[in-house]
């Protein structure tokens, strides 16, 4: 019979990544008398560390993998429960967990993440990275590969072709060119040479949290624990999720990518299936033998490989919560939020990738499922669960006045602002570009004379100020193309 014992507490927050904890931590100093439960699946949790405002709304901060121990010591108000939610019976404010208890909450947030979207499910040769436990398993069959097969367009796949060393990677993109999330097709053509350019020595010294690969004995509330359920639920990697491990085959080259533009997966062989295939002759140029499986893209080309990685984006992880509730969910399956960070459900919100956010977007903002917006709405939503519960009033925060994203990809710093590649502006804009090779690839996204979004590549030190005529929304049409003259100190100019 299971073990139900009902437990009460005012707030709830479940999943232990960026979203989960910076909820849970908040509402512990909002709330210091009031008992906080952080309900995860994954025996670490996720802690924002250094964090840093490096302009108004850019940011920057390491990630830790951390024991539950840690959040429990630094809020006395909070406690950790490892254990997978099953269900939601949202009527009765109550959550089912996989070793049988119930929770009964009077606020709760959702933070579950996300899982990849795979475009086939249940294939042994076909890998999803989405948290330490997946990258570790690419680690592993990396080691022994020759050739691999990545499928995918976005950040995960941009860092991951360039990561691969000693191993041939063929790149299939469903676009005209590399990086369509995050760039135009010039950007792309900024980046495409260091992709066959030999990588810089690392520095010896990072300061980013790296994921640690042995797993430390889970120190949280975990009876009756599932030993399985780690691996599938574990909480999504982040920036630089590739610097504590090596991705290195078993070959003598730094990095060889292939990239095979436009295209996408028609069917996927075991080297049994391919053998009495009619499609039994692959890229015959590099083909050594019989490869482990073969994949068969929509451009007519066939490649034998190791194994293929996934990366095509996420799903919303909301399959627990639906049944029996009425949550209203968005087109891309993330549970709806307003302006409140309120799901449609009454005192359930949610936060991070398991949301979409479906308030009036600011001009200059959009949800893209990226660690910093994780961390922002799991703060945010705290702050909204505390307002509502306190009856005050709240308004959107400033973070979601302008999107803002800081990475690298390529060994590149990476500065993307507001309506960066012209989403949602049709015909109505205009850019201007400034491309130094090997240096810089600057962009910028005009409508109407003022500035709504830019991509800045390389040390271009353009962030703040552009950030600033973004904000301020000043006409800028007197200076045309002499704003992006490098001669002209623009910092100067505009302050
Ligand atoms: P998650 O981190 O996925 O956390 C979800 C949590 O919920 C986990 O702790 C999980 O255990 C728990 N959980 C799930 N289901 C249940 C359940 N039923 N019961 C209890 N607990 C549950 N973003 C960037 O900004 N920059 C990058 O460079 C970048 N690189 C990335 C690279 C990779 C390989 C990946 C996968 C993602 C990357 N991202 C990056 C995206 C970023 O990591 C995510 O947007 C962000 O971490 C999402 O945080 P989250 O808290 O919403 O979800």
């Amino acid at each position: 019979m299971a073990n139900k014992t009902a437990k009460s507490c005012k707030f709830v927050v479940v999943g232990g990544g960026i979203a989960g904890v910076s909820c849970t931590e908040q509402l512990a100093s909002q709330f210091p008398s009031e008992k906080i439960v952080l309900l995860t699946a994954a025996p670490l949790i996720k802690a924002v560390t250094n964090f840093k405002k490096v302009s108004k709304t850019l940011e920057n901060f390491d990630v830790e993998e951390q024991p539950c121990s840690i959040i429990e010591r630094k809020y006395p108000n909070v406690k950790v429960i490892q254990s997978e939610v099953k269900q939601l019976q949202a009527k009765e404010h109550k959550l089912l967990t996989e070793n049988g208890k119930e929770l009964h909450y009077e606020k709760l947030c959702l933070c579950s993440g996300g899982k990849p979207k795979l475009f086939i499910h249940d294939s042994p040769h076909v890998l999803g990275i989405r948290d330490t436990d997946s990258a570790q398993e690419l680690q592993k069959r990396l080691s022994k590969a020759k050739r691999i097969v990545v499928i995918g367009n976005g950040g995960i796949a941009l860092e991951l072709v360039y990561e691969v060393e000693g191993c041939e990677v063929v790149w299939a993109v469903k676009d005209k060119a590399i990086g369509n999330t995050f760039f135009d097709a010039g950007a792309a053509q900024f980046l495409i040479p260091s992709m066959g350019a030999d990588k810089p020595e690392r520095a010896t010294t990072c300061k980013r949290a790296r994921y640690t690969t042995d797993r430390a004995a889970p120190e949280c509330d975990e009876p009756n624990r599932n030993p399985g359920s780690a691996e599938k639920l574990g909480s999504a990697l982040g920036p630089d999720w590739h610097e504590g491990i090596e991705l290195r085959g078993t070959q003598e080259m730094s990095h060889r990518v292939h990239v095979e533009y436009q295209c996408e997966v028609l069917k996927v062989y075991s080297a049994e299936d391919f053998l009495s295939s009619p499609q039994r002759s692959p890229d015959p140029s590099s083909d050594p033998g019989l490869w482990p499986v073969y994949i068969q893209l929509t451009n007519g080309k066939t490649y034998g490989c190791d194994f293929i990685v996934s990366a095509t984006g996420v799903t919303p992880n909301t399959e627990p919560f639906l049944q029996g509730n009425n949550f209203t969910v968005a087109e891309d399956s993330g549970l709806k939020v307003d302006d409140h960070m309120r799901t449609s459900e009454p005192d359930v919100y949610a936060a991070g990738d398991v949301c979409t956010a479906c308030w009036e977007p600011s001009p200059m903002w959009q949800q893209m499922r990226l660690w910093t917006q994780a961390r922002q709405m799991g703060w945010f939503a705290a702050r909204c669960i505390g307002a509502d519960l306190l009856d005050e009033p709240i308004e959107l925060d400033f973070c979601f006045e302008l999107f803002s994203h800081i990475t690298k990809f390529f060994n590149y710093k990476v500065v993307l602002l507001g309506k960066f590649n012209a989403q949602g502006l049709g015909q109505d804009h205009e850019l201007l570009i400034r491309c130094t090779k090997g240096e810089e690839y600057v962009k910028v996204v005009l409508r109407q004379g003022r500035m709504v979004g830019a991509v800045l590549i390389g040390e271009t030190n353009l962030e703040e100020t552009f950030e600033n005529l973004m904000l301020n929304q000043m006409d800028l049409s007197a200076y045309g193309e002499e704003l992006l003259n490098p001669n002209i100190d623009i910092e100067d100019y505009f302050d």
